[in-house]
């Protein structure tokens, strides 16, 4: 579908993007750990980023692109599709989809309401799916959604893209030979996250409960908090063994524990030093000139959150 180098190239031009977002919020203090500009800078620069295609396990891939990853269910029943981008990505998704079979999709199943997950709802619907998720990822994309991390409001989602089927706790999909348990990790990064368990192929999608290798967002306006998102490490970490493979909602495939371990490991390290600091008074900014995540920053930082956004969500919570 395209080469890693391309891959490369639209991770570059994110990067360009999100220092322009950066420095941009330095000339304003008050709202120094707003993400200002971040959802425009992503639209704009998920209508380009190429997406790559990696074949995984039975009849599952996956596609890594600009926004959370995409998994792909293949068979006679048609597609099904965990997430569905930024909306601006469409025709690299449909290319790459295309790229794969020519069969339809038939099924969308959505792991938070976020617009990189929940962009492409509207035509992948329009294609012939139907879209299941949790209730609360239907109640956030069908009213305007303030998050605040973004400093953006998100208008009600067209009708089109609102879930076709909602559930609360756990739900089963059958389709293409495969049984797909789902299920609600209570509030972790917003309030209405699930785990989507290819049984057979013991393949896990945790949307974005883990970003490999990346420091992750954590959405406060929508119940998510710095502790549920340890939480949902755990339980990450309680759900996997040594040869499940794990699709992340943003960062590279992983197998078994290892990179489940050191997600929760730097989070966990992350909120004890900045609890310890803001409990002796320092303030945010204090905090972040402090560097407690030092020895992270230059992977984890690079990609999606910086360093400083990073313990601007974990001050936030602790
Ligand atoms: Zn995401
Ligand atoms: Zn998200």
């Amino acid at each position: 579908m395209s080469t890693s180098a391309a891959s490369e190239v639209s991770r570059r031009q994110f990067l360009i993007s999100s220092g322009v977002v950066a420095a941009a919020a330095c000339l304003v203090p008050l709202r120094l750990f707003a993400q200002e500009g971040l959802v425009e800078v992503a639209l704009k620069a998920s209508a380009t980023a190429k997406i790559t295609v990696q074949m995984l396990r039975r009849n599952i891939s996956v596609l890594l692109g600009p926004g959370g990853n995409i998994a792909v269910l293949t068979g006679p029943d048609g597609k099904l599709l965990v997430d569905a981008e930024v909306i601006t990505a469409r025709p690299n998704v449909a290319a790459a989809l295309a790229g794969i079979n020519a069969d339809p999709i038939k099924q969308l199943i959505n792991t938070h309401w976020h617009f990189d997950h929940t962009g492409g709802n509207e035509w992948v619907h329009q294609a012939g799916a139907s879209v299941l998720a949790h209730e609360n990822t239907r109640k956030h994309l069908s009213a305007d959604t303030r998050v605040e991390g973004w400093g953006y409001t998100f208008p009600a989602a067209p009708a089109g893209a609102i879930p076709t089927t909602i559930f609360q706790d756990e739900h089963t999909v059958h389709a293409n030979g495969s049984t797909l348990t789902l299920k609600y990790y209570g509030p972790a990064h917003t309030d209405c996250d699930i785990s989507v368990h290819f049984t057979e192929a013991d393949v896990l999608h945790t949307g974005d409960t883990l970003w490999n290798r990346n420091y992750p967002f954590v959405d406060y306006s929508t119940g998510g908090s710095i502790d549920g998102q340890i939480r949902a490490a755990e339980e990450n970490l309680a759900k996997v063994g040594a040869t499940t493979i794990v699709i992340p909602g943003h960062g590279a495939v992983t197998t078994g524990k290892a990179d489940l371990t050191l997600f929760r490991d730097v989070l966990v390290e992350a909120r004890e030093r900045v609890a310890k600091l803001k409990k002796q008074g320092r303030t945010l900014e204090e905090v972040v000139a402090a560097k407690p995540t030092a020895r992270y920053d230059a992977e984890w930082g690079q990609s999606f959150q910086s360093p400083k956004s990073f313990l601007g969500w974990v001050y936030q919570g602790v």
